[in-house]
């Protein structure tokens, strides 16, 4: 069957028409990662519209953009990233999207950051952490600076509404305190324990909750372990006692488990992100759902 031209053009002006209505509702916001929309939306409330461009329980180190996400930046008035070379794939997206008016930020200002290299960097080698260690969402006092930063971006792009963005900023950081006591409170028993993740992204969690990480079974960030490294972990997993295996369910699983396996504690397989299981509906429901599950390790309950 053949439809008419005209109709489709029809059809997709009343479309568009309905899209520029709802953008003159509320700001129109794209982040990265799903933690950083969940935090745009605890702040904004119902004065913001926001997409993830990566979907939960994906790796933002190696996201590839799809044509729709040109769209949805292409429409958007502001663009929030976790930065540090982590979504070093947005770049050409943002310059792509055709869209002159974008405000940008990124949420890293003012947090204290972990792994960043001393000296020169060496590019050549594709390390993808040049600017230190990007996965700082797992501190969740890193996730009241992120919560803060996002306060600015949104007050500066919809001043209007700073005070509106600013109520929410307040319920969410005494959120935030509550869960933190539990969660110090639930990890403490455990300071001292250590642990081995596969990929860099468990150094801030560790720190929050006082963690040892003797190694990561990557050598480099972003490069897959050879058979000797795995024989190597295995060791290092033996001498230094460690308690737990750490992957995220992107990296490959059965290397890990492996190591767990030869040295005798569990490994856990956990997502990192809002979205990442259904237990993880916003940034605190997130990190309460890995401590639940670093406990259950710990104290012999581990899946
Ligand atoms: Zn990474």
């Amino acid at each position: 069957m053949q439809i008419p031209v005209a109709k489709i053009l029809s059809t997709i002006a009343i479309v568009l028409t309905l899209v520029s209505r709802s953008d003159a509702a509320s700001l129109r916001v794209v982040t990265t990662t799903t933690d950083l929309a969940s935090l745009v939306t605890t702040v904004g409330g119902d004065k913001v519209e926001v997409e993830a461009l990566v979907p939960g329980g994906f790796n933002a180190d190696f996201y590839q953009p799809r044509p729709s996400d040109l769209f949805k930046v292409h429409r958007a008035k502001l663009f929030m990233q976790i930065g540090l070379g982590l979504e070093e794939w947005s770049r050409d997206l943002v310059n792509e999207a055709n869209n002159s008016e974008l405000v940008k930020a990124q949420v890293s200002v003012g947090i204290p950051l972990m792994d960043v290299p001393k000296g020169r960097v060496d590019y050549s080698f594709g390390d993808i952490h040049p600017y230190g260690n990007p996965h700082y969402q797992l501190d969740p006092e890193a996730g009241r600076i992120m919560a803060q930063n996002v306060f600015n971006a949104l007050s500066y792009t919809d001043p209007a509404n700073k005070d509106y963005f600013a109520g929410n900023l307040k319920t969410f950081d005494e959120r935030l305190t509550a869960a933190e006591k539990k969660w110090d409170a639930e990890m403490a028993p455990f300071a001292g324990s250590a642990i081995i993740p596969y990929h860099e992204s468990w150094s801030y969690f560790a720190r929050a909750y006082k963690l040892m990480i003797p190694t990561t079974i990557e050598n480099k960030p972003g490069f897959a372990p050879s058979p000797s490294r795995v024989q190597e972990v295995i060791e290092i997993a033996k001498k230094e006692k460690v308690r737990a295996i750490v992957t995220e369910p992107y990296y490959d699983i059965s290397i890990a488990q492996l190591i767990g396996t030869e040295a005798g504690v569990p490994c856990l397989n956990l997502t990192i992100d809002v979205g990442g299981t259904s237990e993880q509906k916003d940034y605190i429901s997130m990190i309460d759902y890995v401590v639940s599950q670093f406990v259950k390790a710990f104290s012999g309950h581990g899946n």
